[in-house]
């Protein structure tokens, strides 16, 4: 059971002056004093104004804290988009092994074979999943990986068409990021609208597409949670006037292992390594964003690439070095190798999975929606019909008749113990419920999820007041988020005596 003695005092309201958690040994004989080695240096002249508390304190204060979080490992936690599957704790336990988690990001490449072995083996695998043939590990999120790309892009048409395409198109269905990564790599952005059955609307797109155009994003299967059917033909469009297809491929757990971005016509596409293969997210990272693409963008990828010096072929094991010489490179978009813990825990879920088993995770991913999709909408307005893939989008329409919306259906989903789901995305649904279940949970989750849904359904029919009121059994209730936004607590009060 979550700890629910509310509030949680912080660890400033139990500080105690002198009392301390651990005793820092005294400075060896022959040590210089630290005042000596900062001479020069300006330093702070008043004490931080740090909290003193015993080891035991500060132990039960963030066991406590870590207690009132919701997390994959305590609750079904079914957002879409964000693909909350379990995180193996093999991949933890390989993550921390000293040889791995000890190496200095500086060492020379001789004293860190092992690690390139690690990215050299993940590109590969990454490049046969996407049917496209060269990797850069090193983009640190999604949105980080769209944003090398679009660099790559920009690179690309400067040499071939200078000053022409300055146009990226992208779905009025997109994620939030596509458009803010075009922006922030210098981009335009013209929308294409989605047709009555949530994909691309054709004659949209092609009124959008101009000489101007450097590129497009699209999500597949896109935020709806639906396969776009027209990927070959839009791609084919789009090299027609030499513009690259991007895909966003946050959604690479409903197709992986069945079918390949490169055979659909993507050029360069994104992982959310956090996603698909598991890893730990859902704080704010650390994440990582591989990007996959042709050989036509590849002289623009990042350095250093890593190349493979000999193979087991002629006897040697394989050795690895970094390779800095590739003058058309965009350069570097992370210090050293990426996120190097979440690119290691992406390879060994990998590996323990194989070829078949990665494809089965898309299978049962697809599976689980479409479930969840026939238990549901009885009670709950699909805004499409066709069959969904690893995501349904469903509406509160009908619980807005009575007074809930989506955001009291999510506050209430947390007094009976389930994450909820991401609501108001995308925003072309309005009240959307999106639910990503993964193929990490049992039927009886699913079951006992949608059951609580449908208590939900009754509740917003008979008394609506309950789930507008709810959270009620959580240790903070629902928050004030207009005064959160017009007068923010930003200081600690703390610091301003
Ligand atoms: C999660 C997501 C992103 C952004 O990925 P980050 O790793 O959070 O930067 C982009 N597009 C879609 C569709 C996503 O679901």
């Amino acid at each position: 059971m979550r700890a629910t003695e509310n509030p949680l005092p912080t660890l400033f309201e139990i500080s105690q002056p002198g009392r301390e958690g651990v005793e820092a040994p005294p400075i060896p004989d022959g040590l210089p004093e630290l005042d000596d080695c900062l001479s020069g240096v300006k330093l702070r002249q008043s004490a931080l104004n740090l909290p003193e508390v015993g080891e035991l304190d500060g132990v039960r204060h963030y066991t406590r804290l870590s207690q009132r979080n919701m997390s994959i490992d305590t609750e079904f936690y079914p957002l879409g988009s964000c693909t909350m599957k379990y995180n193996p704790r093999i991949n933890e336990a390989i993550a921390s092994l000293k040889g791995f988690s000890q190496a200095h990001p500086l060492a020379k490449e001789e004293e860190i074979q092992g690690w390139l072995a690690v990215f050299f083996q993940l590109q590969q695998i990454l490049a046969e999943v996407s049917g496209l043939p060269h990797v850069s590990l090193q983009p640190a999120a999604g949105a980080h990986g769209e944003l090398t790309a679009l660099m790559m892009f920009k690179a690309y048409h400067e040499e071939h068409h200078p000053n022409e395409k300055n146009v990226i198109l992208i779905p009025d269905s997109a994620h939030g990021t596509n458009p803010s990564s075009c922006t922030i790599a210098g981009f335009k952005t013209r929308e294409v609208k989605s047709g009555g059955d949530g994909t691309v609307d054709m004659e949209s797109f092609r009124e959008a597409l101009k000489d101007d155009v450097a590129g497009m994003m699209i999500t597949n299967p896109n935020t709806l949670g639906i396969f776009e059917p027209q990927i070959a033909e839009i791609s084919e469009a789009l090299h027609s006037v030499d513009a690259f297809l991007y895909m966003d491929g946050a959604n690479m757990n409903a197709i992986m292992g069945i079918t390949r971005p490169g055979d659909f016509g993507v050029d360069v596409m994104h992982y959310n390594l956090h996603k698909t293969f598991s890893t730990p997210h859902g704080g704010g990272g650390p994440g990582a964003g591989p990007i996959a693409c042709t050989d036509k963008l590849e002289p623009f990828l990042p350095v250093p690439r890593i190349e493979e010096v000999s193979s087991q072929q002629n006897g040697l094991s394989p050795t690895y070095r970094l390779s800095q010489d590739h003058p058309s490179s965009i350069g570097k978009v992370r210090t050293h190798f990426g996120n190097s813990g979440i690119l290691l825990r992406a390879l060994v879920y990998a590996l323990a999975h194989g070829p078949e088993d990665l494809k089965q995770v898309s299978q049962i991913a697809v599976l689980n929606a479409n479930y969840i999709r026939k238990r549901l909408e009885g009670e709950f307005h699909l805004p499409f019909s066709t069959d969904c893939m690893h995501e349904v989008v469903f509406t509160a329409r009908h619980q807005k008749a009575f007074g809930a919306r989506a955001l009291d259906i999510a506050k209430r989903l947390i007094d009976l113990g389930y994450h909820p789901p991401t609501i108001y995305f995308p925003l072309v649904v309005h009240e959307a419920l999106m639910i990503e279940p993964t193929e990490t949970e049992t039927l009886q989750t699913l079951d006992s999820f949608c059951d609580a849904m449908l208590q939900i359904a009754e509740e917003a029919k008979q008394n609506p007041e309950l789930l507008q009121n709810a959270p009620q059994l959580q240790p903070v209730k629902r928050l004030d988020e207009v005064q959160a936004v017009k007068s923010p607590i930003l200081v600690c009060p703390c610091d301003t005596e």
